[in-house]
């Protein structure tokens, strides 16, 4: 708590107005900028340089000169120890780092500071250990003279695109990978949320990464975002964000056969059934839905319940969202802080509005809330008497919104959770070991939690089923999407 403390009460330090391209900061073309702004007070942070398509042209120039010039020089051992040194530089400035993303997003400080930072800092960690341990193979073959063997080499130029959710932490979960693989990266982050990329990339250069490794181009998603994806000196596109703008992505990116991995959106199906320890369910489907406001990907965001225990579940999950109220972001012992904008406050309600009318009841919550007056707040909401088919229960709501719906026995459960387009994860919450695992095997989610829920690891490969993308990120699968496999045969 400490920490947070400490955090909130400095003065943030803010990159300025400008692109950061080939280690330097460079205006924009035209100078253009845009305002970022606090959700929590509605107050403006600063000016942030908003790239053109030609801005995208300057720093995919710099990412393929160092690819082909310093970065190629570079020792796969070096590589790690510089990715490292970007973690301890990024631990040494935690708390600055914490603030920014905390004022950028209007998520708790004590998020921001125990969990996305030392995040970042653990994946960073995790990939610089991988950089001189990615090996090809030697392979046996039917021909007796023949030597085969296969090198990992770089996929080239990386586009990476993120999300204004975990601003930071989505974005490292790809620049970590894709420079321990060797290639190069020209990052897009979300308008909403672009300050601590900006940070992390003259970070990068303080520590001794190369110019040009690692270039940050804030602006506009099918502007800059689209000319990433068309652009001919890109090699890999990854992409997490909506449903709808990956599906774009997919086909514009499909001209120039570019590699591409989408980490796109969810509905996760969070299952309790009556013999499970109700307490700990019930914390575990609160924080599944309530952690980071519910704008978290894989928000348990539809609870199913098994009847026998519904209304039980239901009363001790109620109280405890009753006694979440939420306050100002910088507070240490906040929980809950202002959604990211006055827009995405606005579509979560009409979410709640179109449920309503749906004929679903509101069990708590489902109104907009202010902290002194100010920002884009709204009380945490639990919705009652939702069926499976409603809107409310297959749309992402991407905000602190729960549906609950009861169910009669494991075969009801997994046929409901696979009711929906998505299949990023899924909890599962029983005392009866092998009914979870025979659930968890039923289940199309890219992830499934037992008896747990929101739990990430660098080492845990993350990604989607269905609508929810392909590709997985973390662990060592994600090595795959960062590398091109080529074989060799030697002859005689
Ligand atoms: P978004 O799709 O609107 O934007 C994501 C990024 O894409 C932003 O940087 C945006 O500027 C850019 N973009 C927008 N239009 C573009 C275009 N035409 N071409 C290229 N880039 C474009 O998503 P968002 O509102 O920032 O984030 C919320 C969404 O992200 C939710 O649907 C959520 O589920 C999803 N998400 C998924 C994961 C995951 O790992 N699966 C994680 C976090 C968020």
């Amino acid at each position: 708590m400490s920490g947070a403390t400490e955090a909130a009460e400095l003065q943030p330090q803010l990159p300025p107005a400008k692109l950061w391209i080939g280690g330097e900061w460079v205006e924009s073309e035209g100078n253009r900028t845009f305002t970022t702004e606090n959700p929590a007070t509605e107050e403006a942070i600063c000016e942030v340089a908003s790239a053109s398509a030609a801005d995208v042209d300057r720093a995919v120039e710099a990412a393929r000169s160092a690819l082909e010039g310093d970065w190629r020089k570079t020792s796969a051992r070096e590589r790690g120890k510089l990715i490292w040194r970007l973690a301890d530089a990024l631990e040494e400035r935690i708390q600055d780092f914490a603030l920014v993303e905390t004022l950028d997003n209007g998520k708790p400080i004590f998020e921001s500071r125990y969990v996305d930072m030392p995040s970042v800092i653990d994946c960073l960690r995790y990939y610089a250990g991988w950089a001189d341990k990615i090996t090809g193979e030697t392979l046996p073959l039917s021909g007796p003279m023949v030597l085969n063997y296969t090198l990992r080499e770089p996929v080239g130029v990386v586009g990476a695109i993120t999300p204004w959710n975990f601003p930071l932490l989505l974005a490292a979960w790809k620049i970590a990978p894709a420079l321990a693989c060797g290639n190069t990266v020209v990052h897009k982050p979300a308008s909403l949320t672009a300050l601590t990329a900006l940070k992390l990339a003259e970070l990068a250069s303080e520590v001794g990464i190369p110019p040009g490794v690692l270039n940050v181009v804030p602006g506009g998603g099918s502007e800059v975002g689209g000319a990433m994806v068309a652009h001919e000196g890109i090699n890999k596109i990854a992409f997490t964000g909506s449903t709808e703008v990956g599906v774009g992505i997919a086909k514009l990116a499909a001209d120039s056969v570019k590699r591409l991995s989408l980490e796109l959106g969810g509905k996760s199906p969070n299952i309790v059934f009556a013999d499970s320890d109700l307490d700990a369910a019930a914390k575990g489907a609160f924080n599944g839905i309530f952690y980071g406001k519910g704008e978290v990907c894989a928000a348990g965001s539809r609870l199913f319940v098994e009847r026998a225990a519904h209304d039980e579940l239901l009363e001790k999950l109620i109280a405890r969202t009753e006694r979440l109220q939420p306050g100002d972001p910088l507070h240490p012992k906040t929980r809950l802080g202002s959604l990211v904008s006055k827009n995405q406050r606005d579509s979560v309600l009409a979410h709640v509005e179109k449920g309503r009318a749906e004929g679903a009841e509101i069990a708590t919550g489902g109104v907009a809330a202010n902290v002194e007056g100010k920002g884009y707040f709204m009380q945490p909401t639990v919705l009652t008497g939702v069926d499976n088919s409603m809107a409310i229960a297959q749309e992402e709501i991407f905000g602190p919104v729960l549906v609950t719906i009861p169910f009669d026995g494991p075969e009801e459960a997994v046929a409901l959770a696979n009711a929906s387009v998505y299949g990023l994860a899924a909890g599962v919450w029983t005392r009866d070991i092998g009914k979870a695992h025979r659930v968890a095997a039923q289940l199309e989610a890219g992830t499934v939690w037992i008896n747990q829920y929101n739990w990430y690891d660098a080492g845990a490969p993350f990604g989607g089923y269905k609508r929810s993308g392909y590709g997985r990120e973390l662990g060592r699968q994600a090595l795959d999407h960062y590398t091109e496999t080529k074989t060799v045969f030697v002859g005689k």
